[in-house]
């Protein structure tokens, strides 16, 4: 398996992973991963094209089913509150936000109920679901950034769980960053490398979900990355994230046969039930910013 270079350093990647499969959604392919010892990506090798990657985005992706009832409803639900009080502290009044990659914009109801004088819109290349954000009445454009590029300029971008999916994660937030007003921020939401959950899995980490996770980064790949696009670090929080414990532990039995289930939307039965029992060590990693998800705020300077 041949490892190009680092995007951000153009240091030789060395080899990390090899031959990890896609354990949730069985997309065909052999990926592997490589590390930069610079700045800690991890780059899926080989990486996948535009087709091989709407492929991998069956109708059943869980990333489309944000209604959930129940449990993991109310995990949803608490994560949108949470969105809301954030946003809404960098929102200046009547202020304009884009999600890019809003999916369905399950949040976007919270967010106009506790500010009414704000207009969100959002960018989401699936078109059925981006009809679903449509249809409650909000202006969700089918496409990607480079479909934006004539739009009024945003005070607050939103890239949740985005540069980790997309091809070319420096042209991506360049493309953000011309859409952003002087001053106006961009919260980018990505799966933490620097987590006890990767530390520990390795290879069967959730967040890897390959092959749709194309970059992979920490605090210090992310930083450098917005740097080179003329972002300057305002905030950074840890979420405590449950996701990618669960998923590593699927994975894990998911690649032995006598421990393989059969799985809805990606999921097997006992997945929920993982997700509240690393509750409590999620909560400790996220105190001491070493949990599997993290959220940084970045301020366009020039
Ligand atoms: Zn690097």
């Amino acid at each position: 398996m041949q490892h190009g270079h680092c995007p951000l350093c153009a240091v030789r990647l060395a080899p990390a992973f090899a031959h990890v499969p896609d354990y949730e959604y069985g997309a065909e392919g052999d990926f592997g991963f490589g590390h930069c010892a610079e700045c800690g990506l991890l780059v899926l090798t080989p990486q996948p094209g535009i087709e091989q990657l709407k492929a991998a985005y069956p109708p059943h992706y869980h990333g489309f089913h944000t209604g959930a009832k129940g449990l993991v409803g109310l995990l949803y639900r608490l994560v949108y509150g949470l969105r809301v009080r954030a946003y809404g502290r960098l929102l200046p009044r009547g202020g304009r936000l884009l999600d890019v990659g809003c999916a369905d914009a399950a949040y976007f109801d919270a967010l106009v109920k506790a500010r009414p004088d704000v207009v969100p819109e959002g960018v989401e290349f699936i078109d059925d679901i981006a009809q679903r954000a449509r249809d409650r009445g909000f202006r969700v454009v089918t496409g990607t950034l480079a479909d934006m590029k004539d739009a009024e300029p945003y005070d607050v971008i939103i890239m949740n769980n985005l540069i980790e999916h997309v091809t070319d994660p420096v042209a991506e937030l360049e493309q953000a960053v011309r859409l952003l007003r002087p001053g106006g921020h961009i919260v980018v939401e990505t799966p933490n490398t620097d987590s006890w959950d990767y530390a520990v899995a390795g290879r069967w980490w959730g967040g890897l979900h390959v092959p749709r996770h194309t970059y992979l980064f920490g605090p210090v790949s992310l930083d450098r990355l917005a740097a080179l696009c003329g972002l300057r670090l305002a905030s950074r929080s840890f979420q405590p994230n449950t996701d990618h414990w669960a998923l590593s532990v699927q994975n894990r039995l998911q690649a032995t046969p006598s421990t393989r289930r059969p799985l809805t939307r990606g999921r097997a039965w006992y997945y929920k039930w993982l997700l509240l029992a690393f509750l409590p060590l999620n909560i400790v990693q996220a105190w001491l910013r070493k949990s599997g998800s993290f959220v940084s705020v970045y301020r366009r300077t020039s």
